[in-house]
């Protein structure tokens, strides 16, 4: 009930205009900056338009006039807007308001889209240009995954992401040699930077040499050199070889590599494999999610591949190697992007599933302040918006996450959401 609700509230907000003298102030805060980790308490946070002008101990009385708006933050905890750095919004606008309005509810304002489409951009633009509340949004391009896909082609490619105005490449697993070797070495002409998956044809290794910034998915190691380690294809009951993981975690520290988890949607192909009663339907709004992204059997085919003991086997194994090298990447201070792969397996609602992603990171055993900037002000870096986004700061765009108990002592506690602000408004 409190999402339909919300629904509306979000989607039919349109007029965000502001004179010069209107203030929001959030009165008595413990904020979380995430510039360091620290809690800064009893403060005030004055806004103004979508910027956080002013932090202070006492309101300067210039901020209080007939229209400030003041919200009570006693006992609260206020951190910095999430990003999901690892998103989906398929091709459908109807669900692009749906997932937004889900993003939102759950304090997920920016969002890295790793498949983009035509129909994403005229929704970000509307975004963009507040003609509509949504997340931010950063996107690739459509995934790059033709085996035969000629240098000449890729080439072509490169011209249309630019032309769209995209920003990044979505490197796929099957990717032809040819187009990679264009992209690695041309993408920056165009201003783009290559993120994705490990290309089968070009490695681990291989891979360390290039200019692709960031690995998806900790599965992806496993399916290469030096692991091998596949899913799904093999039924062999043998372990992983955890004997490697601080060799492969050195190797991307190296180089310095980026690395986006997502053990969230792997945990979702496992529990799937196990799973024997999947719910006939699900309720609005994820019903429409639900059958867009096939998450329920006979079109979710996940439990028919992975029904013997043995695949069973192996995606347990494989999940446990994910969080020991997870582990181990925290260790060397490798950087972490925190992403879900949602909505496209089930039971990945969106945003929702960002906090299952940091609270399996925390499984792994890093700390909630490290897994907070996983969220926070590594993927504004990662994405070069740390100017705007990712901590709490004078001058920064106020999207800001007003949680009812300390995440610093319960990383559980992100989901304890009493207030979303969006570009310096409440929702
Ligand atoms: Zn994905």
């Amino acid at each position: 009930m409190r999402f339909i609700l919300l629904l509306f509230v979000v989607l039919t907000t349109s007029s965000c205009s502001s004179d010069q003298n209107e203030y929001t102030v959030l009165k008595n805060c413990n904020i979380i900056p995430m510039y360091k980790d620290t809690i800064l308490v009893k403060k005030n946070i004055i806004m103004q338009n979508d910027r956080i002008v002013a932090i202070e101990d006492k309101i300067d009385g210039n901020y209080l006039n007939s229209k400030t708006i003041t919200i009570d933050c006693s006992n609260k905890f206020i951190i910095p807007g999430l990003f999901d750095s690892h998103f989906h919004y398929g091709r459908k606008e109807t669900l692009y308001k749906v997932s937004d309005s889900l993003l939102l509810n759950y304090g997920v304002t920016n969002v890295f889209s790793l498949h983009g489409s035509d129909e994403l951009l005229t929704h970000k633009k509307k975004i963009d240009n507040a003609e509509l509340i949504g997340p931010k949004i950063i996107s690739s391009g459509r995934n790059q995954r033709a085996d035969d896909l000629t240098a000449e082609e890729a080439l072509q490619q490169l011209k249309n992401h630019k032309e769209k105005g995209f920003e990044y490449i979505k490197i796929y697993t099957h990717l032809s040699e040819a187009a990679f070797e264009v992209y690695n070495n041309k993408a920056k002409e165009y201003n783009l930077r290559l993120v994705g998956h490990i290309p089968r044809k070009i490695g681990f290794y291989q891979l360390m040499d290039t200019n692709q910034e960031l690995i998806c998915h900790t599965e992806e190691i496993l399916y290469n050199e030096p692991l091998n380690y596949l899913m799904g294809v093999d039924d062999t009951v043998t372990e992983p070889n955890y004997q490697l993981i601080d060799t492969i975690v050195s190797t991307l520290k190296k180089n310095s590599k980026w690395v986006s988890p997502t053990l969230v949607a792997f945990k979702s192909i496992l529990t799937q494999a196990q799973k024997t009663n999947f719910p006939s339907e699900l309720n609005p709004p994820l019903n429409e999610i639900a059958s867009y992204w096939n998450w329920l059997p006979p079109k979710n085919q996940i439990p028919t591949k992975f029904s013997t003991k043995g695949k069973q086997f192996r995606l347990e194994k494989g999940y446990l190697f994910q969080k020991l090298l997870v582990k181990e990447m925290n260790n060397q201070n490798l950087s972490l992007l925190a992403g879900t792969d949602s909505p496209a397996l089930f039971n990945l609602t969106p945003g929702k599933s960002l906090h299952r992603e940091l609270q399996l990171l925390g499984s792994c055993g890093i700390s909630e302040y490290e897994i907070l900037k996983t969220a926070t002000i590594n993927p504004a870096q990662f994405l070069r918006l740390d100017k705007d986004y990712g901590t709490i700061e004078i001058n920064k765009i106020a999207n800001l996450v007003i949680l009812n108990k300390n995440p610093l002592i319960n990383i559980g506690n992100t989901e304890e959401i009493y207030k979303v602000i969006l570009n310096g408004k409440q929702l």
